[in-house]
Formats: structure tokens, C-alpha cells, sequence
């Protein structure tokens, strides 16, 4: 393993939309800096193949210095149809669209792995897992949501041939012939359980809930609606439509407010509207169902279920997905010194952040979904990346001392595919 050691004024971890949005605009301002991870990796492989985004269309951009490159300006450029809210985005042109914007704006993306960071004089010390040692003066996490799978305790024993988290997911071929189970009621388990029925594997779906809740699909609304409540980025209503807008505002709220915002009922779980009719009346399903136990047997899986009335059931099958959902922790990021852990300041898990997204740690970032319990629930959407990647960028350019002239930037090649 080549082991070097080298310095940059900030390393900005992760490659998703926050990760790319946040180098677009550091890379215009001629802030130093290089970024890592794999370019939409999450969405390539830990999403399933034939998803459909749940988010609109209109609110589902990377942010870009000029606000010139949308989805809708992608969809134009390639002839590809494209409408604001009437018809939902495949996963396939989102990660088309993502790799696109990277080629453009952050052509230089190394794909390395963040394996430790630690203080050190003046700088943060990022270890990668080619032995390289970055000592950078800032550093941005933003690395999503899929360090943070939850699984159920009762689930902990099983081996990984009997059971994964719906965020293992991107082909769905090593289910072929199986007989599954899905638990859970949101977008993760209703998306898995129709695409599962939809290639002919035999599939169940239980939830705890005691009815499937999905997004309303797209429909005309009155003026009157519309005022009562204002469709935003992230959806109706007026606390949503304020926390899109103004997500700096939230942080000045007390912490118990931000992590019911970021958490907001609203929110989920929550199918998305395209695929309700793929499941109601497609894949069986059983509401009220709360798991007492979890076993093997015979090479099979075995729940042990009980109902809101209190009977019980068991049922089997080969394989169970747990589309639990995620639980920011930052103590479960094996790459974070105790030393660092031990000087962040948390709230319910998550960092504490200042108006620059910066932890309690100096020189120590951390946007998207780690930073919603600071910023609001925009931060859990792609819809948030705008914020931090202009207000950062703008930030570091002002207090890093080596800013170099901005690049005489325009978008690199409009024909270059990633
Ligand atoms: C199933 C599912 C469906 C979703 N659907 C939608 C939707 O329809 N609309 C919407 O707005 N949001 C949706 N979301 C939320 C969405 O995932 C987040 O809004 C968004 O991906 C966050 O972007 P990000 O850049 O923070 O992280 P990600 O897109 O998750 O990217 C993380 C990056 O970090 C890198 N990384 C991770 N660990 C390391 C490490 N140790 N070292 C180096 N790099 C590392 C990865 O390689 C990757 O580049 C969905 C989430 C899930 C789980």
C-alpha cells in the first residue's frame, strides 16, 4: 500500500449531491480542494434498480454556481422527457444527471475511502484506504445517510443470507427464487415489495402500521389549497415550505423543536405516489403486525408477530429486508478518533452545528442528512444541497487565507459522459 502524506485546504468527503454540489461552488470560488468517494455511489449501488424518486422532478437538482444546470436543463439538453411534478424520475436518470454534473463541474473525484480522521496541529489528519495521509485545514463530511442503517435488535443474531437492510439493494438479483419478506411501511419497503412482485419473486410485506400511507399523487389544486398549504421542495404545508426556504432559521430554534422538525410526521413513512398501485391489491400485505421475536430454522427465517389485538402468528420465509430506515449517529463512524467524538458536541445523535455547518470540532463540517437536526429536514432531501454548497464555499473562500483566483470557470465539455 503506497503510503504519502500531503496537504489541501479542505477535503470534502463524499460524492453525492451535497458533496458534488458543495466542490462545484468551491472549485468557481478557487477554493484548494479535493473531494472524495464514489460519484452518486449510494444511488448506483444501494438503491434498487427501476426506484422511482419520490421527490418532484422541479426539486430534485445539484446545485451549480450559475444555477444554470437543473435536472430540467439535462432532461432539455438530451431530448428526454421531462415534466416539474406530472411524471416521476427514474433512479437510472437521476444517477445519469448526478455523474453528468460531476464530469462538468468536479471533473476530479477521487475514489478513496475516508478510513480514519484525526486532529492534528492546526489541521484535521484524513487517513484513506490507499495509505495516503491528507492534513487538511478543513473538512466536510457528507457522506449520507447509508452509514446509518437501522436494523431491529431482534434482527442482530441473523446471518446476512437471512436478512439485510433494504439499503443493500441495488440489484435485486441475488433474491431470484427465494421466498420474502419486507418489514417496514415506508417509500424504502413499498418501492422493494413492487419491484420484488414485479419480477415474479414471491413477496410479502409487514408493517407495524396499521395502514400503508402514500405521497399524494399529482393532482390540480384550488387557489384556496394552495394558500392553505404551500407546496415546497419537500412537501405541503407551511412549516415545511419555511424549513425548504430558510433552513438557517432553524438552527436559532431549541433543540428539542429541530429534531422534531427533522423528523417531521409529515415526512414519512410514506410510499411514494407512483408506486401505490403497483402494491395495493398486488403484494400481500399485513398492517398492525409488531415483531416479538426472530428466529431460524431449517435454513428459513421465522417471525414471530403479534397484532394490535394480540394475537400471534408466525410467519417464515428465506429472506427478510428490513426497510427500517437510518438513525444519524455519528459514533457510529468507524473512521472518527475518539478524540474528535469526545469534542463534538451532539444533538440526539448528530452533530451540533454552527451557522457554517461547522461541529464543535474547528475545521470540522458536516452536510446533508447528518445535518438536519441543526438545519431542518430540507437537509434530508436533494432539494437541500443548495444552502450549504453556496453559503459554505462562500464561507471557506472568505476565512481560508490561500484563496486562489476563482477559475475562469464554464462547464468543461457539455458532451463528456462521466
Ligand atoms: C431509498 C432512498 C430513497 C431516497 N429518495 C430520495 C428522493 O426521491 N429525493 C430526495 O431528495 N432524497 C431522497 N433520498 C435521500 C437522499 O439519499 C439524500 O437526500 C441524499 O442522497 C444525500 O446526499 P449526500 O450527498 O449527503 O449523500 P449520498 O448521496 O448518500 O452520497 C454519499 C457519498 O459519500 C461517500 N462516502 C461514504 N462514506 C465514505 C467514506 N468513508 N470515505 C469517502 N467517501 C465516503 C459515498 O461514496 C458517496 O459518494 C432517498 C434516500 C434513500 C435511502
Amino acid at each position: 500500500m503506497a503510503r504519502s502524506s500531503t496537504s489541501v485546504d479542505v477535503a470534502v468527503i463524499g460524492a453525492g449531491p451535497y458533496g458534488l454540489s458543495l466542490a462545484a461552488h468551491l472549485r468557481a470560488r478557487g477554493v484548494e480542494h479535493r473531494i472524495f468517494g464514489e460519484p452518486m455511489g449510494p444511488w448506483k449501488t444501494n438503491m434498487p434498480l427501476g426506484m422511482l424518486l419520490k421527490s418532484y422532478p422541479w426539486a430534485t437538482s445539484l446545485s451549480d454556481p450559475e444555477s444554470e444546470f437543473d435536472l430540467k436543463s439535462f432532461c432539455t439538453e438530451r431530448a428526454l422527457p421531462y415534466h416539474d411534478e406530472l411524471m416521476p424520475l427514474p433512479l437510472s436518470r437521476f444517477i445519469d444527471y448526478g455523474e453528468t454534473f460531476q464530469a462538468r463541474y468536479v471533473p476530479a473525484v477521487e475514489r478513496k475511502t475516508l478510513i480514519a480522521l484525526e486532529p492534528g496541529s492546526g489541521v484535521l489528519r484524513a487517513t484513506f484506504d490507499d495509505g495516503e495521509t491528507v492534513h487538511a485545514r478543513r473538512v466536510v463530511v457528507s457522506i449520507g445517510l447509508h452509514p446509518f442503517k437501522r436494523l431491529p435488535q431482534e434482527a442482530a443474531h441473523l446471518p446476512t443470507e437471512l436478512c439485510s437492510h433494504s439499503g443493500e439493494y441495488g440489484s435485486l438479483e441475488t433474491l431470484d427464487g427465494s421466498e420474502v419478506i419486507v418489514v417496514g411501511s415506508g417509500s424504502s419497503a413499498t418501492d422493494l415489495a413492487a419491484l420484488i412482485h414485479e419480477k415474479g419473486i414471491a413477496v410479502s410485506l409487514i408493517a407495524r402500521r396499521p395502514k400503508l400511507h402514500f405521497a399524494d399523487g399529482p393532482r390540480h389544486r384550488s387557489l384556496f389549497a394552495r394558500a392553505a398549504a404551500p407546496m415546497s421542495g419537500i412537501g405541503h404545508g407551511w412549516t415545511l415550505a419555511t424549513c425548504a426556504k430558510y433552513p438557517q432559521l432553524i438552527r436559532h430554534f431549541s433543540k428539542d423543536l429541530r429534531v422534531r422538525l427533522a423528523n417531521h410526521k409529515a415526512l414519512g413513512p410514506l410510499g411514494g405516489a407512483f408506486v401505490k398501485d403497483r402494491v395495493v391489491g398486488q403484494v400481500p400485505v399485513r398492517l398492525s403486525q409488531a415483531i416479538r421475536g426472530v428466529e431460524t430454522r431449517n435454513g428459513k427465517v421465522v417471525l414471530d408477530l403479534v397484532d394490535s389485538a394480540g394475537a400471534r402468528r408466525s410467519m417464515r420465509a428465506d429472506h427478510v429486508i428490513f426497510a427500517t430506515g437510518y438513525k444519524v449517529d455519528v459514533s457510529r463512524l468507524g473512521f472518527l478518533s475518539q478524540t474528535l467524538l469526545h469534542r463534538m458536541q451532539l444533538v440526539d445523535g448528530a452533530p451540533q452545528l454552527s451557522a457554517h455547518y461547522e461541529t464543535t470540532v474547528p475545521g470540522l463540517h458536516f452536510i446533508g442528512p447528518a445535518a438536519a437536526n441543526s438545519f431542518g429536514p430540507v437537509c434530508r432531501f436533494v432539494y437541500g444541497t443548495d444552502h450549504p454548497a453556496r453559503h459554505l464555499a462562500r464561507h471557506l473562500s472568505t476565512v481560508l487565507a490561500r484563496v486562489r483566483p476563482a477559475l475562469q470557470l464554464r462547464p468543461l465539455d457539455r458532451t463528456v459522459s462521466p
